[in-house]
């Protein structure tokens, strides 16, 4: 019997695979990361009001360290209450928050 897979392009199964295997290793990484981190270091996203499209947001605050993400709303920050803030993010560039450039001048 014949699976789908056998119609496949096999180089890009084998791309797919290592890509999954990357992923699950980088998983793996960020978990350790976050057991042990001290989040020193932190970025942060403005609070948003919401508009017709969008319902308001409260802030984030992420470190940039092992990614670890808190929401300042109800009881406001815990673990990364006394981070240093390496910058701040207006709500108008929540992509450059969500989607780090690490060689982004700060
Ligand atoms: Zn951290």
């Amino acid at each position: 019997m014949k699976t789908i897979s056998s119609f496949m392009n096999q180089d890009i199964l084998s791309i797919e695979s290592e890509i999954i295997s990357v992923n699950q290793k980088l998983k793996r990484k960020i978990e350790e990361l976050q057991s042990k981190c001290a989040h020193d270091n932190a970025i942060e996203l403005d609070y948003s009001p919401g508009s017709i499209l969008f319902k308001a947001t409260g802030p984030k605050r992420k470190c940039l360290n092992c990614y670890y993400e808190e929401s300042g709303w109800d009881c406001g920050y815990q673990k990364l209450k006394n981070s240093n803030i390496v910058k701040k993010f207006e709500t108008k560039d929540f992509h450059s928050y969500y989607f780090i450039k690490p060689h982004e001048q700060i």
